[in-house]
């Protein structure tokens, strides 16, 4: 018989308080689902790991109300994000530099921009050690949300009605919890990934050495000027990250000890100054990704799902899209109206989203491999020698460094193209998208709704919230009434949005668009649907596997909209 404390139960479990499992309690308790969140960890450390939350992140936690908080903690929005690829240091000019507007700029220009090419907010640049107890402390606003540390997930079992958790606090002692449902957010080596068996696959490649720096002037005086990153073009794979700060920097690069990173960063910076150094590990590049993502009760987010290497920053990024995925489809099915299919649409949706970000993360850190690969022992000398290999570097990196820093396309433009909860006009042939790192605003089933501005100011995304919309751009305005009663019956919530915009017809057709409560289209047609109580039940996850391809594909391809 167990020994265990038995804990009170709970709606959802996570496991991991990273910034996945984070951004899911937020969604869950902003919903009024019940918590309890477990951290193995004594607390939040200060590990240089991600620097920037994407402008797709930013845009679902202006949705969660936190946009403006995690920005007064970040970078400094007039900072300029440039990247530098230098020779030897950051003291002489650089090989090659690449500008982008601070995020103030950036705000400007997308507010300006009518076509629905950007997105409604910029990215902005947080250290991960200054985003986790920021979104924990939000997260506790919630009432329904708990958060413990020192507490670790160590298994599980599950039965048609619960999950029951076994967690173990620091001093050994055992606790059991049941829940409706777990998740695992507990990272690449998530006990509840191998609990459930499933299999990451994929490769391992270079081990790197990380340190953190402290220095209170290091940034003002950098002679070519500020940036966000400095890549060195040496034989070590050196890349110097201004963290949030601007006072700490990490510096990332191949070397035989930890000792060695000292001498390295002092060499990089090219001329004396005060600093101190905080952290010196190892990590290691990996591209994986799971087998499967849900079993049961059990489901898995971020990198317990999928592991990329940091270059494009799409790591905790596309962990945040499966915890924003996540949320509401387990707040639909724990406040009754969302059928389980809601949930085998997790997996559906976001695997292939994982599988896609990491073949990105692959492309740009093949581009940065490229450059690197031109780098040779002469190119520092004043000799014909040495010129000819800046020049054939600086070509290169002028060329292939944009893989790292332009992935608008892969941050905004993926597309749900499997999922059992969306009613395609035409299937699509295939799960899987083209990897195409341009952006251009699209409104098929499974799309991100892509953002016009309204007349007063406000992106249109400010305007919906947490439910399904249907968005009416046709000339005279249609009678939703019937869809209204079909979600109404449900308990699932909705309502009929006529966007107060100039740009709206241009961007989306005239026609209807029916879109989720996490703004993706859902439905599309140029009238009402003919079957809405149908529509209704497939949307919310209650018509069953295989339903999509019979209600909402032929009888709604007839009336699509078409917006090319
Ligand atoms: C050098 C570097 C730079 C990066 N830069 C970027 C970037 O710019 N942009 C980006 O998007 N991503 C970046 N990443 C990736 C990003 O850091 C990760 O993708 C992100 O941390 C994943 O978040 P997570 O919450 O899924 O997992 P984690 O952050 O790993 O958190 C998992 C949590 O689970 C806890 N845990 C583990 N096991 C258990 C258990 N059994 N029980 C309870 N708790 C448990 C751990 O203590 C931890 O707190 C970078 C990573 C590195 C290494």
């Amino acid at each position: 018989m167990s020994t265990a404390t038995q804990l009170p139960r709970t709606q959802v479990v996570i496991a991991g308080a990273g910034p996945v499992g984070l951004t899911l309690a937020i969604a869950l308790g902003q919903a009024g689902i019940a918590v309890r969140l477990f951290d193995k960890r004594p607390g939040f450390g200060k590990l240089p790991k991600m620097e920037r939350c994407n402008a797709r992140t930013m845009e679902n936690f202006r949705r969660l109300g936190i946009e403006d908080e995690i920005r007064a903690a970040g970078l400094d929005n007039d900072m300029p994000m440039d990247v530098f690829i230098c020779l030897e240091d950051i003291a002489r000019p650089p090989l090659v530099k690449h500008e982008y507007e601070s995020v103030n700029e950036l705000k400007a220009e997308y507010r300006a921009t009518r076509d629905a090419s950007t997105a409604a907010v910029p990215y902005q640049l947080i250290s991960q050690y200054t985003l986790e107890p920021l979104l924990r402390d939000v997260a506790l606003r919630s009432p329904s949300v708990s958060i413990e540390f020192d507490r670790e997930v160590t298994d599980f079992r599950q039965t048609a009605d619960e999950a029951i958790v076994n967690v173990r606090d620091a001093a050994g002692a055992e606790y059991e919890i049941a829940a409706d449902f777990l998740v695992g957010c507990d990272g690449g080596g998530s006990t509840v990934r191998d609990r459930l068996g499933f299999v990451l696959e994929g490769e391992s490649m270079l081990e790197m050495r990380q340190a953190l720096f402290y220095s209170e002037d290091l940034l003002d005086r950098i002679p070519i000027g500020k940036g966000r990153h400095y890549h060195i073009a040496d034989d070590h794979n050196s890349f110097l990250i201004v963290q949030d700060d601007k006072k700490h920097f990490s510096l990332h690069a191949t070397v035989e000890s930890d000792d060695d990173m000292i001498p390295l960063f002092e060499k990089i910076v090219g001329f004396p100054i005060d600093y101190t150094t905080l952290y010196i590990g190892r990590w290691t590049q990996r591209l994986m990704l799971a087998d499967r993502y849900r079993d049961g009760r059990v489901l898995i987010a971020g990198d317990a799902a999928h592991l990329v290497i940091p270059t494009g920053g799409l790591g905790m990024n596309t962990g945040a899209g499966d915890a924003i995925d996540l949320g509401w489809k387990l707040a639909a099915v724990l406040h009754g109206w969302g059928g389980d299919t809601l949930l085998d649409a997790y997996e559906a949706e976001r695997r292939p989203v994982g599988r896609r970000n990491i073949a990105a993360s692959r492309r740009a850190a093949q581009g940065r491999r490229t450059w690197r690969n031109m780098w040779r022992p002469e190119i520092a000398e004043d000799s014909p020698e040495g010129q000819a290999a800046r020049a054939a570097l600086i070509e290169v990196a002028e060329r292939e460094q944009r893989w790292s820093n332009d992935l608008y396309g892969i941050e905004l433009g993926y597309r749900y193209q499997g999922s059992p909860v969306l009613a395609y006009g035409t299937p699509p042939a295939s799960v899987d998208q083209p990897l195409d790192f341009e952006y251009s605003p699209q409104t098929e089933v499974g799309f991100r709704l892509p953002n016009v501005w309204l007349r007063d100011g406000r992106a249109l995304q400010d305007e919906l919230g947490w439910e399904y919309a249907l968005i009416d751009t046709t000339a005279e305005g249609v009678n939703a009434a019937a869809v209204a009663e079909a979600f109404a019956s449900r308990g699932a919530p909705f309502r009929v949005v006529r966007p107060d915009s100039d740009d709206a017809s241009a961007v989306y057709g005239e026609g209807l668009l029916l879109v989720r409560p996490d703004l993706h289209i859902a439905w599309r047609g140029a009238a009402l649907p003919d079957d809405a109580a149908g529509l209704a039940a497939l949307l919310t996850g209650n018509a069953g596997p295989g339903a999509g391809g019979s209600l909402g594909a032929h009888q709604l391809s007839q009336t699509a909209v078409s917006t090319s």
